[in-house]
């Protein structure tokens, strides 16, 4: 069993194609931990091989099963994310918050050389920040909804 708190309510991920999303409604990590704890079993933390892995495991203490949170704005992991995206247009994001995005397929139908290509992969990685700063006031929504970057 998993389940994700980014998709706990309707508008509670900020790549919501309607714009929709509001940080004041998002239901938070230790929220939904505290629910599922009263309602099924006690949830115990599992502890963590991988610290890249987006999922934070928790194990009911009954034994029924785990459950995995990808609290990424509760508790952001953007510290520890070693990932790019290749889109299914061909665009290279750093990101899934990313601003900014590299055109990778048209750069490869125009003939360009491995060499070019490579220079814009580590031009584009360069641009990878600390985070995606949804709790500050310096958080910009991107502008390509998820379903649109195949997230
Ligand atoms: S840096 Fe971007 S892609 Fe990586 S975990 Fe943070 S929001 Fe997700």
């Amino acid at each position: 069993m998993r389940t994700d708190s980014k998709c706990a309510t309707s508008s509670s991920w900020p790549l919501d194609a309607q714009n929709l999303w509001n940080r004041g409604k998002v239901l938070l990590a230790d929220e939904i931990i505290g629910m599922l704890s009263r309602e099924i079993a006690p949830l115990e933390p599992v502890p963590d091989p991988d610290p890249r892995a987006p999922a934070s495991e928790y194990a009911f203490a009954d034994g029924i099963g785990r459950v995995g949170f990808i609290a990424s704005v509760s508790r952001p992991f953007c510290l520890n994310c070693n990932r790019i995206r290749l889109t299914a247009d061909g665009k290279l994001r750093y990101c899934l918050f990313a601003i900014q995005e590299d055109d990778v397929k048209s750069l490869m139908r125009s003939g360009a050389s491995d060499e070019d290509i490579a220079a814009l992969i580590r031009r584009n990685l360069a641009g990878k920040w600390e985070g995606h700063e949804i709790n500050s006031a310096k958080f910009v929504p991107p502008p390509r909804p998820m379903y649109s970057i195949g997230g």
